[in-house]
């Protein structure tokens, strides 16, 4: 399969294959586009003909010509490499039977372990009583806990590796569907869940891809359990949280019927849902609605009420889900629950009261102008303007100019000012998203260690040019960089040391995901950034960079020698105070040497 991968690869240039699909234009040595994957007004999709990756600066998304197709046409790997072999005449012999038996394992290994945990559940133990007392008192019905197969996972590091090992499955599949973790000294694995109250995922179909787990602290156990609150299953070759709703198998013929459904924030909230009429009820596990998400219910519904809880609903990561919703065209209803109150816990306490929220739900922009009216005088000029502030960049978002002008018209007449001035003041307007993103990207910038901000530099400058590689792999050792960047680092090194170019590391097989991501974003962002900047400045840049990231390694190290030499000079050991001396004065002369 890698060498289909690899030959059509090698006969299609990935500036053709987006071009096919979107308005590609040259600058500059790249290539630019408005993304197609989401919605925006200046450019800030860009294709690289010499390394034939893509990447979206504005939704983060990005890969290789295959990826683009996958995510243009919302179809899997397998059906958009067929696409692609046609194009690129390449017959794909045998191709889809060995990629099936290889994913079928990963669905058995997870549907036993979910046998595995719902029969702990079952068993008559301390453990299994206390959390059959907990789902009761939330009322979940014996049914319920049947239904969506609620399990236990067990108080030992490897009751679960230890199981399926005995009914014959490998270490290293168990591995591969996401149940089991390398221990710290690699000296083999132990479960990824344990102690927990759990959650099987299914897939579109009812298979068991994956599980998200509650901890019992507090409910079973005593103790503060590691890992918070919530730990769900990784990606693996069959779970992609991005593509899954929870519950979808159990709604997805309700929601038919219905013509809408309803996307619910908890697990719980799913599952009591589901003891009501309302069965059309799903939830995201640890992400935000995405637009394969959106891609998924499209094909059964084009209504969609999205529940939140106080004023989340007016948040910016809610207008994402609600912005991408629009794009595809969704009718967007918003349910408000009240603050602190789940839907499980209205549920709880009537269930009708549950349906009639569904009932009183609004659409978005109704949802928009009744809060921000409520909140002020429309017979105060200076409060005129807030509304005016707060809605046109939410109007400016809508998709069509004949939906902009209906609510234009309303909040003219709303607040008693001439249409014109509006629609003036809406042209010149940024849009929601466009104006709240440069805010939080500023905020997430600040956050970012400058440890990491220089390692990304240095990368971007490197990987955009390859001479400046040679530098980098002779004067930094990976050690010297902020961790995160070390694997990265070391199979760059190992690559380039091979091949002295790297025009095709993105498809190194021993690149993991996010490696591979990180890759791809970070010579994008060089190619953005430095390709309009003259020869002579860049090197100079490079310099200095590299200079402040030896400086903070060796301070760092020139740190920890004295707090060591404190602890010697407590003991009294003269020859090792002088031996730590020693090495904090080599350190100072190599700061200074990189000073001057
Ligand atoms: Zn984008």
């Amino acid at each position: 399969m890698t060498n289909h991968v690899e030959e059509i690869k090698n006969k299609l240039d990935i500036v053709d294959i987006v071009s096919s699909y979107i308005n590609l234009q040259q600058a500059s040595g790249n290539f630019r586009a408005n993304c197609p994957f989401h919605n925006e007004k200046t450019p800030s999709f860009m294709v690289s003909r010499e390394k034939q990756i893509w990447h979206c600066f504005g939704c983060d998304k990005g890969g290789d010509l295959i990826s683009f197709v996958e995510e243009y046409e919302g179809i899997d790997f397998k059906e958009a490499l067929k696409i692609l072999a046609e194009k690129a005449n390449v017959p794909l012999t045998g191709f889809s039977s060995a990629k099936k038996e290889d994913h079928s394992k990963l669905y058995e290994i997870n549907k036993e372990a979910a046998k595995f945990f719902h029969n702990i559940l079952e068993q008559d133990t301390e453990a299994s009583k206390k959390v059959l007392k907990y789902l009761d008192k939330r009322q979940v019905k014996k049914g319920s806990i049947i239904n969506w197969q609620l399990g236990l996972s067990s108080e030992s590091w490897d009751g679960l590796l230890r199981y399926l090992v005995t009914e014959g499955y490998g270490e290293e599949d168990i591995f591969k569907a996401g149940l089991i973790v390398k221990k710290k000294d690699n000296s083999g694995y132990v479960d990824r869940f344990r102690k927990r109250l759990m959650f099987p995922i299914s897939d579109t179909q009812g298979r068991v891809v994956a599980f998200t787990s509650r901890t019992l602290t507090g409910i079973v156990y005593d103790e503060e359990e590691f890992g918070g609150k919530y730990i769900n299953s990784p990606q693996t070759a069959i779970y992609d949280k991005s593509k899954t709703l929870y519950g979808w198998h159990l709604a997805k013929d309700v929601i038919r019927q219905k013509k809408y459904l309803i996307v619910v924030e908890g697990n719980m909230d799913v599952i009591a849902s589901h003891q009501t009429s309302a069965k059309n009820s799903v939830a995201v596990s640890g992400t935000a609605l995405t637009l394969d998400h959106i891609k998924l219910i499209k094909r059964y519904a084009n209504n969609v009420i999205l529940a939140f809880d106080g004023d989340a609903a007016g948040s910016r990561a809610s207008f994402r889900s609600i912005s991408l919703c629009w794009q595809e065209d969704m009718n967007v209803k918003i349910l408000v629950s009240p603050k602190g109150k789940d839907p499980a816990d209205i549920i709880k306490s009537n269930p009708d009261e549950w349906l009639q929220f569904i009932k009183d739900s609004i659409p978005v922009m109704d949802y928009y102008f009744k809060r921000i009216f409520q909140a002020i005088d429309i017979n105060r000029a200076d409060h005129k303007k807030v509304a005016v502030q707060k809605l046109l960049p939410i109007i400016k978002y809508l998709k069509t100019e004949i939906e902009q002008v209906h609510y234009l018209k309303i909040l003219a007449d709303k607040l008693n000012v001439p249409f014109e001035i509006l629609k003036k003041d809406l042209d010149q307007a940024t849009s929601f998203l466009e104006k709240q993103d440069t805010v939080v990207q500023k905020v997430v910038q600040d956050k970012k260690d400058s440890a990491t901000l220089l390692a990304e530099r240095i990368f971007m400058i490197a990987f955009f040019k390859n001479q400046y590689l040679d530098k980098l792999i002779s004067e930094l050792d990976p050690d010297m960089i902020i961790e995160s960047f070390q694997d990265l680092y070391k199979k760059v090194i190992i690559y380039y040391t091979k091949h002295q170019n790297l025009e095709k590391f993105g498809n190194f097989e021993e690149l993991s995901d996010e490696e591979k991501e990180m890759w791809i974003r970070l010579s994008m962002s060089g190619e953005k950034d430095y390709n309009e900047i003259k020869e002579v400045d860049l090197a100079n840049d490079f310099q200095h960079l590299i200079s402040r990231l030896k400086k903070e390694s060796l301070d760092i190290q020139r740190q920890g020698l004295i707090n060591q030499l404190r602890q010697a000079e407590t003991s009294d050991d003269q020859a090792k105070q002088d031996e730590i001396s020693h090495k904090i004065n080599l350190i100072n002369k190599e700061v200074y040497k990189l000073q001057s």
